[in-house]
């Protein structure tokens, strides 16, 4: 048997590291305790296991038991006897530390009964709460770099492109653009040098998708990246990730020492002569240097600002070498394309948004954490089904998509399909994919003004539609909070916010009026009444 503690930050946060060292302790008294190596070398016996982020954060600390599958939540050090002893003597599991349902008060022992995990489809976080991430033979044992293996030694780098561009997978950092069009513009661009960047920067107040993902399944990363390299022709490639995330620092910096270890990077890839290694860059935490060219400039040792494009890093990347930049949930899903198909990769999501996508659900939702779901589901399913309803018995009234660059989803689109093509038909977008759930008591002018806070404050100020027009978006904002809002506000504020959209020279300019402008479309009474109150 196993038992699986969850060492994400969250759990990390509460305790689970003193949970980790009890359970070890009890299951040495009570039973007989084997390590993770001894057990993959096919001893008998309990071993205690760290895993990355299981997703149920709101929980934590949580303990999965395998093979059961019984879910253990907000368990204490205390709890260890109990949980051990319930193992070991095959007795029922500890009634108290199983998820009760907050509304129907229902209580499920296994976690895939639980409607947070029924309802999604993880394929990208598959082995995340479920494997020892520093461990890569734990990987490995899960068909891990097979699909490297399959691409080196059965197609040609053209092929892995095509493979890539017929699954129809899209960037999850937030534009959509089509992963496999990227790769062959890389590929065919000249040049003896190239590089392939994974974008860690993950920045967005409420999202913690791919820091979850660095911490709980590394190798799924660098093997996506890996083969990236063979199929656009690179040798090198950059991990940047938030020094603020140093757990995933930590664990990437363990996958990528063992990788080499196993041949799996280096000089000659499982003996076919073709060379690929990985460096670690962390990042000073500006939320601009998620944007392209500024995390580029910033590998190089530059200040982190962005630069008009074209040239496309395609074409003109790192030190002026073609490279091909994608985020860290993007490259996570190459392995299984590879190995299993773009027909199956077509099989989820829908005809042009194929796949699934993690979101990291927060707010005043009842179960909050991290999700990964088919693209096109609904807000609903979502809000409703996995998140559990509103806490308290709130009422539902809004939903902030994508963080500080995305924009308010209402009532009216519970039941819209959630891909990209359809939030930008209603001026939001998936970002890279922070869901915050807000109440009807929840001030829609307060929540846009404390968006256009954080990006205002991450402007680099190199261009002066988002430097002053952000300021000055934030200063009307702030007067409406304030309760002194000028009647003549309500015009200068669409206007100004339209000319920071349209003006702004890269994507973070460019989509931080978003909350404010769907504030506007879907709350302008809101907005109206912070206005007249005071007058
Ligand atoms: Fe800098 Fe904002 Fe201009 Fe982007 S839009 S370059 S963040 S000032």
């Amino acid at each position: 048997a196993r038992i699986l503690i969850c060492a994400g930050t969250g759990c990390v946060a509460n305790g689970s590291l003193k949970i980790f060292e009890a359970l070890k302790e009890e299951v040495a008294k009570q039973g007989t305790f084997v390590t993770v190596e001894m057990m993959l070398d096919g001893c008998s016996g309990t071993s205690v296991v760290k895993s990355g982020c299981h997703g149920f954060c709101e929980m934590g600390p949580l303990v999965r038991i395998e093979p059961s599958g019984v879910l253990y939540t907000k368990v204490k050090v205390e709890d260890a006897t109990a949980i051990v002893s319930a193992l070991v003597n095959n007795e029922e599991p500890v009634k108290h530390l199983l998820y009760h349902h907050p509304l129907t008060g229902e209580v499920y022992a296994e976690e895939g009964n639980i409607p947070f995990y029924k309802n999604q489809n993880r394929n990208v976080l598959g082995h995340c709460g479920v494997i020892d991430p520093e461990e890569i033979r734990e990987y490995i044992a899960g068909g891990g770099y097979q699909a490297l293996a399959k691409a080196l030694t059965e197609s040609s780098p053209e092929a892995v492109c095509k493979e890539v561009i017929e699954s129809g997978l899209r960037g999850r950092g937030g534009g959509g653009f089509p992963t496999g069009r990227k790769w062959d513009a890389t590929r065919i661009s000249p040049g003896s040098q190239k590089y392939v960047v994974c974008n860690g920067d993950e920045g967005d107040p409420g999202a913690f998708m791919d820091r979850s993902v660095m911490e709980g399944d590394p190798h799924k990363v660098i093997e996506g990246m890996a083969i990236a390299g063979y199929a656009v022709g690179a040798s090198e490639g950059y991990i940047y990730v938030r020094a603020e995330y140093p757990l995933a620092v930590h664990r990437l910096k363990v996958a990528v020492q063992a990788a080499r270890e196993l041949g799996l990077l280096g000089s000659n890839i499982l003996g076919t002569g073709f060379a690929f290694d990985l460096k670690i860059k962390e990042g000073a935490g500006a939320f601009v240097c998620g944007e392209e060219t500024a995390l580029m400039a910033s590998i190089e040792g530059k200040r982190g600002m962005p630069c008009p494009k074209p040239p496309f890093p395609a074409q003109s990347g790192l030190w002026g070498k073609p490279t091909l930049i994608n985020n860290v949930e993007t490259f996570a899903n190459v392995p299984q394309i590879i190995s299993r198909g773009a027909a199956w990769f077509r099989s989820r999501g829908t005809e042009k948004s194929p796949g699934t996508k993690t979101f990291a659900l927060t707010g005043q939702v009842a179960n909050t954490g991290l999700i990964e779901v088919p693209m096109g589901i609904t807000l609903r399913e979502i809000v409703f089904e996995i998140g559990g309803g509103l806490r308290d018995g709130k009422e539902f009234k809004a939903v902030q998509i994508g963080g500080p660059s995305g924009g308010c989803l209402t009532e009216e689109h519970l039941d819209m399909k959630l891909d990209f093509d359809s939030l930008l038909s209603v001026g939001a977008m998936i970002g890279s994919g922070g869901l915050v759930v807000t109440a009807k008591d929840t001030c829609m002018v307060e929540f846009a003004r404390y968006f256009m806070n954080f990006t205002q404050n991450e402007s680099c100020g190199k261009c002066v539609p988002c430097r002053e027009g952000t300021k000055r978006l934030l200063e009307m904002l702030q007067r409406a909070v304030d309760g002194e809002g000028r009647p003549e506000d309500v015009e200068i504020l669409e206007d100004l916010a339209n000319a920071v959209k349209d003006a702004s020279l890269c994507g973070l300019g460019k989509t931080a009026p978003n909350p404010v402008l769907t504030m506007l479309k879907y709350f302008k009474d809101e907005y109206l009444a912070h206005v007249v109150d005071k007058r």
